[in-house]
């Protein structure tokens, strides 16, 4: 398997004018390239050179030390991720079960934006604000660096890039700004709603072979 950079799923333009082309040309083509071409350096010739991204990313996880490796590889993870939470036509609400879940864990859509907000702003340095599934229940989650939800068990749903090079060129130090406009104008709803159809999939399936194995079902 060989890891490549992933091609954005839209235009370099198609965010403007919330994220410029000149943003995207520098945070995908220079960022995030950097990422995947330092781990497809760091792995070659290593056992690891044929497995997926994912792979290294578990494999590399440490709780004690975080490796240049992780780094990479998780960082080259977090961005295709991101690309995908975002749309030309995101933001908003929408009526979907996600919503239905939101609402009940969150205590409605208003306070659940506001808390993802608030998250974005108040994280500390570099990283990343994630929803993510966590077992049944729906969190909203900082990483700092290249931390990533999957070494920690949990299913990410979307996330937003609050490293200084995703909105510096567009909005300098108002990261509040840059917080309000990817919730309201940006956040790809279709995409969390995939991931968290397909979680709940995988879920019910792997409770339905629990439950075989174990002898409970009939
Ligand atoms: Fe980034």
């Amino acid at each position: 398997m060989s890891i490549e950079l992933p091609k954005l799923p839209y235009p370099v333009n198609a965010l403007e004018p919330h994220i410029s082309a000149a943003t995207l040309e520098i945070h995908h083509g220079k960022h995030h390239r950097a990422y995947v071409e330092k781990t497809k350096q760091l792995i070659a010739g290593t056992e690891l050179a044929e497995r997926s991204l994912e792979d290294i990313v578990s494999l590399t996880a440490s709780r004690k030390r975080k490796t240049t490796l992780f780094n990479n590889a998780a960082q080259a993870w977090n961005h295709a991720f991101y690309w995908n939470s975002m749309s030309p036509r995101g933001g908003g609400a929408r009526s979907s079960q996600l919503a239905d879940r939101i609402a009940l864990d969150f205590g409605g859509f208003a306070r659940f934006t506001d808390a993802f907000k608030s998250a974005a702003v108040s994280h500390f340095g570099s990283g990343w604000v994630w929803l993510v599934l966590a077992q049944s229940r729906l969190e909203i989650i900082s990483t700092s660096n290249a931390d990533t939800p999957m070494v920690h068990g949990k299913t990410p749903l979307f996330t937003m890039d609050v490293w200084e090079h995703a909105y510096y060129l567009d909005y300098q130090n108002r990261r509040a700004e840059y917080v309000a406009t990817f919730v309201d104008k940006l956040l790809n709803w279709d995409f969390a709603i995939s991931n968290f159809q397909y979680a709940n999939a995988r879920r019910r399936a792997a409770e339905l072979t629990a439950g075989s194995h174990s002898g409970s079902r009939p």
